[in-house]
């Protein structure tokens, strides 16, 4: 990876401007159709091998404990834990588009961060608001979930195993993976 060494800092950035407005969640839409927009035109993983602001982080923080690492679990490289995460992407996804759908048609919004699609962990104290649609404050809101979620996982694999542990398991290079075995 050779342009990734301050990535990091987009990523901080993402989760800082939530705390500006949520509505700034929304841009994690570039973080999950970038990877894909480059796969199809280079039919090769290049936001992995040099674009990623998440990969970065990995990076930084796992070099903090790279001396008591742990050897990454077999079935993380080669088992089951990529197919899980990639359901978990999946069924996240889904969530979000037919409730963001519900909450378009009538249904309040869900106005908190949620880890793991299940566990509350509140809302996001805002410096100043942006009237939307309710809907349109729902998706930021799940986007933001999803991407802290994701985010967590990565960085406590990046501390207990190597610093990117969490690419063996990425849905996007899971994805990346099936296409390019598909051309
Ligand atoms: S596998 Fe996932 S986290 Fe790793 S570089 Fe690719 S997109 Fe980023």
């Amino acid at each position: 990876m050779k342009n990734y060494k301050y990535l990091f800092v987009f990523t901080l950035t993402y989760f800082a401007l939530g705390f500006l407005n949520i509505h700034f969640a929304l841009l994690g839409l570039i973080c999950m159709t970038l990877p894909i927009i480059l796969l199809i035109k280079n039919t090769k993983k290049t936001w992995c091998q040099g674009y990623c602001p998440r990969a970065s982080l990995y990076s930084k923080c796992g070099k903090l404990t790279s001396k008591y690492s742990y050897k990454t679990p077999a079935f993380f490289i080669k088992g089951f834990m990529k197919w899980i995460m990639l359901g978990y992407f999946a069924v996240s996804l889904t969530l979000i588009i037919l409730s963001t759908i519900a909450v378009a048609n009538g249904k309040p919004p869900l106005d908190i961060v949620k880890f793991l699609i299940v566990f509350p962990l509140g809302k996001i104290p805002q410096a100043f608001n942006i009237v939307s649609p309710p809907w349109v404050l729902h998706l930021s809101y799940r986007f933001y979930s999803m991407m802290a979620t994701t985010t967590a996982l990565g960085l406590i694999l990046a501390l207990i195993y190597k610093p990117r542990t969490w690419c063996t398991i990425c849905p996007i290079s899971t994805i990346s993976e099936l296409y390019i075995k598909s051309k």
